[in-house]
């Protein structure tokens, strides 16, 4: 891909010649609109057309190859910070976003309950599980459509925007009915068909890291999403597969500044799965603030001890508040609020 930078003066029109010109050749336009000027990324064919084909034209800066092997998803295509909007909630901004719930929905009030705590020490968000991606196929598989009916109505009740998990390319269209956010799964972050499926829709994705992948590997899944014309997604660091033992998977913090140095996406801190105990979610939800994560994905239970799925790496509800108030702290320290 190469992009087309237009002068910061550059007019309606000509931004217009640069997309007729690039059309013209058979070859697709991508628009980044910044505050100060206008990004135009062009993929396809290199044969096609040469930075001369284009630094010729009226407006045009400076054309650049981006040589990353992700283009949409990265910063040299948009060096502003994207700010993922969605139902009067933000992910990205100065505030940060917190995403709390159960694992998995289990019954109204289980849900209600956790989502009534959530909302009242200030996460903007309910997660909860519908179709769960279990290691065995003898575990609770989730409560399926009468989850997703679930989750939205107490989202309604309480004033939580809510995610929940798609498995497949063809319930894709069924969660979107219910959810707000659209989470692609660690194990399915290379499940290509279901990232073009999710691509082809509007609603934001919320794609979390696999548990063997590389921070590129991810930006590459993100980069499929975009691709296919879904510029929001928002990415999730939840741990990846290490020798230690003596949590589920090891938190690679790093990856928060370096993708935020890479990409202008938005990423996010899972710190239940990353350490599958939960006297280290609250440390390790700190520190993702500190780092400058822009939200915290995190699970948490009225009764944890009897929870369906991940009960051990969930929070009761008075320790998911008292984590909220240090988590305040630290984010005023940094500029953010929560
Ligand atoms: C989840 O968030 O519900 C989940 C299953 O996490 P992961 O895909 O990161 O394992
Ligand atoms: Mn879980």
């Amino acid at each position: 891909m190469m992009i087309i930078v237009m002068k910061k003066d550059a007019t309606l029109k000509q931004i217009g010649g640069v997309i007729k010109k690039i059309e013209e050749l058979g070859l697709k336009p991508h628009m980044s609109e910044g505050a100060e000027k206008t990004i135009i990324g062009v993929v396809g064919d290199k044969r096609k057309f040469s930075e001369e084909t284009f630094a010729i034209l009226s407006g045009v800066e400076t054309t650049v190859p981006i040589l990353k092997p992700f283009k949409l998803a990265s910063r040299e295509f948009k060096p502003e910070k994207t700010i993922v909007r969605f139902n009067g909630t933000e992910i990205g901004g100065d505030r940060i976003a917190v995403i709390a719930g159960p694992c998995a929905i289990e019954t109204y009030d289980q849900v209600l309950q956790a989502a009534e705590t959530a909302k009242k020490a200030g996460a903007a968000i309910l997660r909860g599980g519908a179709f769960k991606p279990r290691t065995s196929p003898y575990s609770f598989q989730g409560l399926g459509e009468e989850g997703l009916k679930i989750l939205k109505s107490v989202g309604e009740k309480v004033g939580l925007s809510v995610v929940t998990e798609v498995m497949t390319p063809e319930l894709a269209d069924l969660v979107a009915d219910y959810s707000d956010i659209l989470q692609i799964g660690a194990r399915n972050m290379q499940n290509f068909s279901l990232l073009e499926k999710v691509g082809k829709m509007s609603k934001p994705v919320l794609l979390k890291r696999g548990l063997m992948s590389t921070v590129e590997e991810l930006l590459m899944s993100a980069e499929y999403i975009m691709a296919n014309g879904n510029r929001n997604v928002i990415l999730c660091e939840r741990g990846i597969r290490t020798f230690e033992k003596y949590t589920r998977n090891t938190l690679d913090l790093s990856s928060v500044p370096v993708i935020q140095h890479m990409s202008h996406l938005p990423v996010i801190v899972d710190p239940s799965h990353a350490t599958g105990e939960r006297y280290l979610i609250s440390p390790v939800s700190l520190g993702a603030v500190a780092s400058g994560a822009d939200g915290l994905m995190v699970e948490i239970h009225p009764d944890p001890d009897s929870a369906l799925c991940d009960g051990y790496q969930s929070l009761p509800l008075p320790e998911f508040e008292t984590m909220m108030v240090k988590l305040k702290h630290v984010a005023e320290s940094v500029g953010r609020s929560i």
